[in-house]
Order: C-alpha cells, then structure tokens, then sequence
C-alpha cells in the first residue's frame, strides 16, 4: 500500500475531540495527515509525521473532512429556469413543479439520466463533496423510480427511495391509490437498490397518517427512514420522523417548540438536517439553527440539491449562508457540513480526518476552514482526496 503525507497545514479539522484542541472541531494547527491506500493512518503535528512515500506540501492552507452531502436529488432531466425566473418576479413556490420535472425524467433516457447526474457529481466533488446521498422522485412509476435508484446505486452508495416525492400526476384523482403502490409494488422494485425511503410529508403532498404508511412499509422492507418535514409549514413531519427513529428530519424550516423538544431528545438518533439552498432559491424564512443548537439538536447542512427549488450542488456556498443568516458560527456550520452528515446518513468512517477513516479531504486555498464563510463564493477548495486519491 502506497502512503502519502500531507504536509504543512496551517490548520487541520478533524472532528475527533479527541484531538487537537479539544473543540468539537479537533483543530490542529502546523499539522499533517497520512494516508495509507484508502484510510487516514496517521494526523497530528507535522514535527512528528512518520515518513510517507510521497509528501504533498499544503503550504500553510487548510485541510478539512471532504463534505458529507446528506440530501440531493440529482437523478433528473431538464431544468426549472423559467420557474425560478418567475419566482423571482413575485410568485410563490408551490410542490406542483415538481411535476415539470417528472415529465423530462421520464422522456430521458438511461445515458442521459447518467450523465446529468455524473455531471452534478463531479461538480460537488470540485466543491469539496466526497459523500452523496441522492434520491429517486421523478419517475414515480414502478419503472422510472426503480430507474432512478439503479443510476444512482451505480455512483453512490447512499440511495434514498422517494417514490412519495409527490403524489404521481397519473394519481392525481386517487392518492390513496397512489400510497398503496408506492408501499407495495413500487417499494418491492425499489428496495433493492436503496439503503433508505423518504417522504416529503407537506401539505399538496403527503399528511401524516400517508407518510407513517409509507415510512412503515418502507422500514418493513428494510430501508431506514429520513423525512422532508416542516419545510413549507408547520406539519406532523418532525415528530412523525422522532417518533419512527428517523435518521433526519430535513428542512426544519417551521418547527414548534413541542418539534424542537423533540429533535433535542432525540439528538443521538434523528439529526435535524438544514438546507438553505432551498430558502435561499425560494425567498423563504430561514431555518433557526441557533434555536435549534442551543436546544441541543444534532444539525447536519445540506445542498438538497435539486432543479426546481435549490439548484446548488456547493457545500462552501450552504455554509456561508448558515452563517450569514442561520445564526451558526463558523465552527458548527463546517462540523454540520461533514460530521454532521455523517451522523445523517449514520456514517462513522465519514466527516472526520482521524486513524482508520476513509481518505476523504479537502484542500482549502486559505489558512483556515472560517474562510468558507468569510470568503463566499470564492472557489476555495482547491485539492480534494476520496478514499485516498487525487480527484481534483
Ligand atoms: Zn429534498
């Protein structure tokens, strides 16, 4: 196995308290990391580095975990230009757009679908992505949802079954009919290719006793719940998400106090994942990160990115925001964006720069990880490693 150290970091996040300065952030300043075949086998000061078959010299910049993207819908044709365009002139997001998007999906083909998502996932990783959850949800027939998670399955091992995305436009007189078939047929083609199902529980989309169904028969056939909860307003999300031990409820956007109770309970086993893109694309009201933190609720960031209401694959710009208008400090919003996705999609070898992890890191092109958010949308990352190699 071939090792590799990367030295001269000015600062170095790990995410093991354990190391470093003993902040959530496990800070080493003046360090180094090295990397045998896919694993991280070695962090600390770069004084004390073991010696490495090849040396990378990080000049006095930054290293972090690479970004750990718990939410993104990237299988998908088409694009919502001419929705945003008017959005931005003055009208209200509504679910049903969704349904344009469904239609382009379908008409693709398989090389198309593949390429589009190729295309936004390279373009995450030069942004410092290296972990992908992406979803299925515009096909919603047996055959293009199950279309969907095998593409996905193919570039990702983090697959999510959204078959309940919205009620399918062929449904659209019969949405029970429609629950039926994504909690029998639809879930049998699907669960082979997915680790976890998903429901965006919304008014115009799915209520409470229809994603329970939903998130049921998908927990029967062995896929983990996640829950899109409370984005659009205030809703039985959050606390249907708690209830069935959810891995996140995502959005958070309106949340009682009784919601924030109970994603702080339930801070170990569902995390309260944020995705500003959406707000930022739609005008919408934040979501209150600092309520949220200071509760005691684990907060993952997210892109949700997806072409109809946060099109942004950029983890850099989702930090900046979180930051900016979210009320997080620099320090959580990074620990949110990689360890925080982490505990998303209940990863542990992700989100963290620590022996026996997997090699996935970014170079910054600055001294320290506060410039993400100090410095917004300048393009930063400038190397990334995943499972140890070069890949930007
Ligand atoms: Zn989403």
């Amino acid at each position: 196995m071939t090792t590799t150290a990367i030295t001269n970091i000015a600062g170095l996040v790990t995410n093991d308290p354990a190391l470093g300065d003993g902040s959530p952030l496990g800070l080493i300043e003046n360090a180094a990391v090295v990397i045998d075949g896919e694993t991280v086998a070695w962090v600390g000061p770069a004084a004390k580095a073991p010696a490495a078959d090849t040396v990378f010299d990080a000049a006095g910049r930054a290293v972090i975990p690479g970004f750990v993207d718990s939410h993104s819908h990237l299988v998908f044709a088409g694009d919502r230009t001419a929705e945003f365009n008017a959005r931005m002139s003055g009208r209200s997001y509504s679910a049903g757009g969704i349904r344009t998007t469904v239609a382009a999906t379908r008409a693709a083909t398989d090389a198309e679908l593949e390429a589009n998502l190729l295309r936004h996932l390279d373009e995450a990783r030069r942004q410092g992505t290296t972990t992908f959850e992406t979803k299925s949800g515009y096909g919603l027939t047996v055959a293009d949802e199950a279309r969907a998670l095998r593409i996905a399955a193919a570039h990702t091992e983090e697959v999510t079954y959204l078959g309940a995305h919205i009620v399918s436009p062929d449904y659209a007189e019969d949405p029970a009919g429609y629950v039926d078939l994504v909690t029998g047929e639809m879930l049998t083609a699907c669960a082979p290719y997915a680790r976890w199902v998903d429901v965006f529980c919304e008014k115009g989309a799915f209520d409470g006793d229809q994603a329970r169904a939903i998130l049921t028969a998908g927990a029967a056939a062995g896929l983990i719940p996640r829950v899109h909860a409370n984005q659009l307003s205030y809703g039985p999300g959050v606390q249907l998400a708690v209830e069935l031990e959810a891995a996140s409820a995502d959005h958070c956007t309106h949340l009682t106090d009784a919601d924030v109770d109970a994603l702080a309970q339930a801070a170990d086993t569902t995390v309260a994942t944020l995705l500003p893109g959406a707000e930022f694309s739609t005008r919408a009201q934040w979501p209150d990160a600092r309520r949220l933190i200071d509760a005691g609720a684990t907060v993952a960031l997210s892109t949700d990115c997806n072409p109809g209401s946060s099109y942004t694959s950029s983890m850099p710009f989702c930090i900046a925001l979180a930051v900016r208008d979210m009320r997080m400090t620099p320090d959580e919003a990074l620990w949110s964006a990689t360890a925080g996705g982490a505990r998303a999609l209940r990863r542990s070898d992700v989100g963290t720069v620590t022996p026996g992890a997997r090699a996935d890191l970014a170079l910054l092109d600055a001294p320290s990880h506060v410039h993400l958010a100090y410095r917004p949308g300048v393009p930063l990352v400038s190397a990334v490693w995943q499972r140890g190699v070069r890949a930007v």
